[in-house]
């Protein structure tokens, strides 16, 4: 009996540790202990984390690693890099916009970042960004499972050809059906597009993904629409909510109301906590709201939760580094999530939860599922959020496409160790 690849000694993110994992033709047939085959490759773990790859369940491709085009956001407000990107849009090109996302998905690859679902403007009557990504996903398919959503970013409504230039995109292959209702020029505009937009999905048989009430405006209630009409559609575990943020200003009572509706919708909540911490509050003096959706509250009506990466370098936001663990540091910063239990729950958010709101199939480190998964350089899940741990190896169909040398630090102080490992800090837990 002969495996392609054998990893020795590995943790999991359920608590088990010590397990050999062994692969074979792209699937992993066997997670128990002490396995003893011969293997093509094998890869001792030494009682690190081996975990599924992290997923971003929200992000924006065609504008990702454009910082500085044409100029930078000078007021870092949402406005502002809308009409930046409005900009750059004029004079964006299909080369430069591919050329952009294959430098990201290497960076995404080399974070262990292997599943991804990218919002696409649709607003460009020259469809630059859609013709651009469908070229991208079908380049990185043997490593990076890419969805794109067709996202009317100027309003389905508030643009003249945003309508025709989404159904176009659908038609072109693009798989989700995107929205923008809080741009919308009334709150009737905003619901009517919802529903519209839900109404091309359940035609169409395809999921939808909205940015939804990114906005710090507690009236802004299309969330209720887009639970209302995924109802009424039939497309209950189909439909994800993407921000939410006017959920953190709402009314207590009002939401009291609002996560029984999404939870019987079965909507996905999607945060994007970097973006979110950044860009609301903005017109706030203090106290300065921090705009993250209701995570804790959301979890605890069963709703499935992700956290979303949206951006990296782009318009909206200067920093990020395809780096699901920071995003799974912010989202537990900013919700307060710090018990031991919640801060696993954080890392379930950019992994298991995400790939649950793409419909990923396959995904996990069980048997059966496809040989896909991540190293690194931590004991467990909370100490790979605290470390941002380094990604040692990342294994994609049984191969490892990606290795990192781990972060070992030389220390020359006397009467002190030679070198420290940061994995060697872990704390003593019963
Ligand atoms: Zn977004």
């Amino acid at each position: 009996m002969s495996f392609d690849l054998l990893v020795k000694n590995a943790n999991l993110p359920d608590g088990r540790t010590g397990v050999d994992i062994a692969c074979r033709g792209g699937l992993v047939e066997a997670v128990e202990p002490a396995i003893e085959a011969d293997a093509g490759n094998v890869l001792d773990a030494g009682g690190k984390l081996v975990s599924p790859p992290f997923v971003d369940s929200h992000f924006h491709m065609d504008a990702t690693l454009s910082l500085g085009l044409p100029r930078m956001n000078q007021s870092g407000t949402l406005l502002e890099g809308i009409a930046l990107w409005g900009e750059l849009k004029e004079i964006l090109t299909v080369d430069a916009v591919v050329e952009r996302a294959l430098k990201y998905c290497d960076l995404a690859v080399s974070q262990g970042l292997l599943a991804i679902r990218s919002h696409v403007d649709v607003c460009d009557d020259r469809m630059t960004g859609v013709e651009g990504l469908l070229e991208v996903r079908e380049k990185v398919k043997p490593y990076i499972d890419l969805q794109l959503v067709a996202f009317p970013q100027d309003g389905l409504y508030r643009s003249p050809t945003a309508e025709q230039n989404l159904l176009k995109a659908l038609d072109m292959g693009v798989d989700i059906v995107g929205g923008i209702p809080h741009f919308e020029r009334t709150m009737e505009d905003g619901a009517r597009s919802v529903q519209r937009l839900c109404e091309i999905a359940a035609d169409r048989g395809l999921m939808v993904d909205m940015h939804c009430d990114e906005t710090d405006d507690p009236m802004s209630r299309h969330i209720e629409t887009l639970g209302y009409e995924t109802q009424r559609l039939g497309l209950q575990g189909r439909v994800a909510g993407s921000h939410l943020t006017s959920m953190h200003s709402m009314d207590n009572y009002y939401v009291s109301k609002l996560l029984p509706l999404m939870a019987e919708a079965e909507v996905h909540a999607i945060a994007n906590p970097l973006i979110n911490i950044t860009l609301q509050g903005r017109h706030d003096t203090y106290p300065k709201r921090r705009g993250q959706t209701r995570v804790p509250e959301l979890r605890s009506y069963g709703i499935n939760v992700a956290f979303g990466h949206d951006c990296v370098m782009d318009p909206w936001y200067s920093m990020g580094s395809g780096d699901m663990l920071e995003v799974a540091s912010m989202g537990l910063h900013v919700a307060q999530m710090t018990s031991r239990e919640a801060i696993r729950y954080c890392y379930e958010c950019v992994t298991t939860h995400p790939a649950k709101a793409l419909g990923l199939e396959g995904y996990g480190v069980e048997k059966g599922c496809k040989a896909d998964f991540v190293l690194l350089q931590a004991r467990d899940t909370i100490e790979a959020i605290r470390l941002k741990a380094t990604r040692l190896a990342v294994v994609k169909g049984g191969n490892v496409i990606a290795t990192t040398q781990p972060r070992q630090t030389q220390l020359a102080l006397e009467g002190r160790p030679d070198s420290i490992d940061p994995a060697d800090y872990a704390p003593n837990e019963g």
